[in-house]
């Protein structure tokens, strides 16, 4: 099935909303799926604030503070009546011309500033993608597991996402072969993560210059989100589609942003790096839909970008720490399989194992089912896979403390034991 996309996520609904309303909403937003990444946060969070014990896995969200350099140049920032005014729409030059600097090193390419669009957050950088790039009848490919957001972004801006399912056999990563399955004449785009939300997975060099030649080869854009670029472990490196096929940097769209490598998911500062037209296209558009980005925190963004990194260091250590005990305390719970993630901050275990039984008086069949169960019975929130594309699955963030973490894993462990 190729437009399975978002087919599952409907029955996510009536476990994570209840926004029945008798109102005549427009088709676009009552057809739409809130963000399950958030819903399960928001949950997650108003059970803690009811006194409840709840340890989240939910948010894809650093638990650090965001580094005290980036605080200050904020608070220089709020101090000067320059921004306190209007500013470009498509973000203030220093940071345009900071990212376009950032960005030539990592794609290879020279970059100008006039093709980096700054927005509020990495998700509002591909809502300006989807809507310059994808016209009514465009098909877009979306490798499964997928970040819940792009189906709906994709049909927000009347295209199909077309979903390409990835398993563990397979190291969640897409092949050529399934691709190329994929391809029809309406294929626009593909979708191109690395590291990988939810999964963690890393494309290695050699796949990510066969995936760019073929795009290359069909004309195919590649809108590559790029937000976790800087958080790999091990021996995993992240390779900008750009910098190992030249020639797909005309159609290439890089988003990006220092919500995760910053510990700044508050702030919302993230951007696109377009080719000049496609650019364009997106600056008219955020000059109607929202103005400029909040100037304190682009001037936060700068500081981030041009400041000292050693906190960056620090995290990234914390994240790999934290990636080998999910993987060690998760793979110890009979029934569950682990790949272990090379990227991002997420693990992506398969609970496929331990579907079919009762847990606490209640039949399991699915991972919604269990993802509900470990939250009434364990206190834990984590995001079944369906959410993503991939039922079976669930999503665990392990950007939380090290002792939540292991003592998450163990009250899971714990239920399913039961
Ligand atoms: N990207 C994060 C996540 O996947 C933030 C939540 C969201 O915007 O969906 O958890």
């Amino acid at each position: 099935m190729k437009d399975g996309v978002g087919i599952a996520l409907r029955s996510l609904r009536p476990l994570f909303t209840s926004n029945e309303s008798p109102v005549p909403i427009a088709r676009r937003i009552s057809d739409m799926e809130e963000s399950p990444t958030l819903a399960v946060t928001a949950k997650a969070n108003a059970l803690k604030v009811a006194g409840e014990s709840v340890i989240g896995f939910g948010a894809g969200e650093p638990d650090f503070a965001t580094p005290d350099n980036i605080v200050q140049a904020a608070v220089r920032a709020a101090q000067d009546p320059a921004s306190h005014r209007y500013s470009a729409a498509a973000g203030l030059p220093a940071l345009r011309e900071a990212i376009a600097v950032t960005a030539s090193q990592t794609s290879g390419q020279t970059i100008d500033p006039a093709q980096v669009v700054v927005t509020n957050g990495g998700k509002h950088a591909l809502y300006n993608v989807f809507m310059a790039l994808v016209d009514p009848g465009d098909e877009v490919i979306v490798p499964a597991p997928y970040w819940v957001s792009y189906p709906e972004q994709i049909r927000l801006a009347g295209g199909t996402p077309v979903a390409v399912s990835t398993s563990k056999e397979t190291g969640f990563r897409a092949t050529i072969e399934q691709l190329e399955a994929a391809r029809t004449p309406s294929t626009k785009a593909l979708v191109f993560v690395s590291p990988s939300n939810p999964t963690g997975a890393v494309y290695p060099r050699d796949e990510v210059e066969a995936i760019g030649a073929w795009a290359t080869e069909h004309g195919i854009w590649v809108v590559t989100d790029e937000i976790y670029d800087h958080l790999v472990y091990g021996d995993a490196v992240a390779t900008s589609l750009p910098a190992v096929v030249p020639d797909a940097a005309e159609r290439t769209i890089i988003v990006n942003g220092v919500a995760k490598t910053y510990a700044m998911t508050g702030w919302r500062v993230g951007w696109s790096v377009s080719p000049p037209a496609m650019a364009k296209g997106q600056g008219k558009l955020q000059s109607q839909l929202c103005s400029n980005v909040c100037n304190v925190a682009q001037l936060a963004a700068l500081e981030a970008l041009t400041g000292p990194q050693d906190a960056l260091i620090s995290m990234r250590e914390a994240f790999d720490r934290r990636r080998r005990l999910a993987v060690e305390h998760l793979s110890a719970i009979p029934g569950v399989e682990v790949v272990e993630p090379e990227g991002a901050f997420y693990v992506f275990p398969s609970f496929e194992g331990v579907l079919g039984r009762d847990i606490a008086g209640r039949r399991i069949d699915t991972t919604l089912d269990l993802a509900e169960v470990l939250l009434d019975e364990a206190k834990v929130a984590i995001v079944p896979g369906e959410a993503f594309g991939t039922p079976g699955y669930a999503r665990l963030s392990y950007a939380l403390g090290d002792d939540d973490l292991v003592e998450g894993i163990g009250r899971i462990g714990e239920v399913l034991a039961a």
